[in-house]
């Protein structure tokens, strides 16, 4: 489970870790920046879940553990280019768009197979999976559909030698859905720290 503190201060961070969380998820830079210095004695590992601007790679390569939004090759590229030598590679993930025109981030469902082959060439990153954010559902069913369609995909992947094993899916409203589907990382911000507003 990885705890997505966006809009929670660093004390609620801290309160989770003394729970015994030790992954934590963040979408915004400036603020991720912050709370990884404040806590940089705690070992946490830190995941960039949000979208990327391609001039601000270099603090993501420098500061993360994992990326799960990486859409495309150009952002792919800068990242491994700026992976510090003395870090492990980068842990990534492909954010596919499982819900076509309904959402504007990831890559299309067509283009998956060519972008993961090009991202697990690249010498600094780790390519472990793949990632989603469905368009919202409320009945179970219609929740786990796109789920399904992610994990076939990652199937699919396994045919051409590409052997991944992260599904990042499911959030606070859909990750029974996710789990039922497979689901590797649920990415958890309302259901643990509450509403963000
Ligand atoms: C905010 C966010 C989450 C957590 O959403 P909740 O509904 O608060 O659980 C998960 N993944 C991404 C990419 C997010 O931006």
């Amino acid at each position: 489970m990885l705890a997505v503190s966006k809009a929670f201060p660093i004390e609620a961070i801290r309160a989770c870790a003394d729970l015994g969380q030790r992954a934590f998820g963040e979408n915004y830079l400036q603020e991720a920046l912050a709370k990884i210095e404040a806590t940089a004695d705690r070992g946490f590992e830190w995941h960039f879940i949000g979208p990327i601007q391609s001039n601000k790679t270099r603090p993501i390569a420098e500061q993360f553990s994992w990326v799960h939004t990486i859409d495309r090759l150009k952002i792919a590229l800068r990242l491994s280019e700026q992976r510090p030598w003395e870090l492990p590679p980068l842990n990534v993930c492909l954010e596919v768009n499982v819900s076509g025109e309904a959402s504007k981030h990831g890559v299309a469902v067509a283009q998956v197979a060519e972008l993961a082959t090009a991202v697990a060439a690249l010498p600094r990153l780790n390519l472990r999976g793949l990632m989603a954010i469905p368009a919202p559902a409320s009945e179970l069913e219609a929740q786990r559909k796109p789920f399904r369609m992610l994990r076939e995909i990652k199937e699919s992947l396994a045919g051409r030698g590409l052997r991944l094993d992260t599904l990042s899916m499911g959030m606070s409203a859909d990750m029974e859905a996710a789990i039922a589907e497979g689901a590797s990382i649920v990415r958890v911000g309302t259901a643990i720290f509450g509403r963000r507003d």
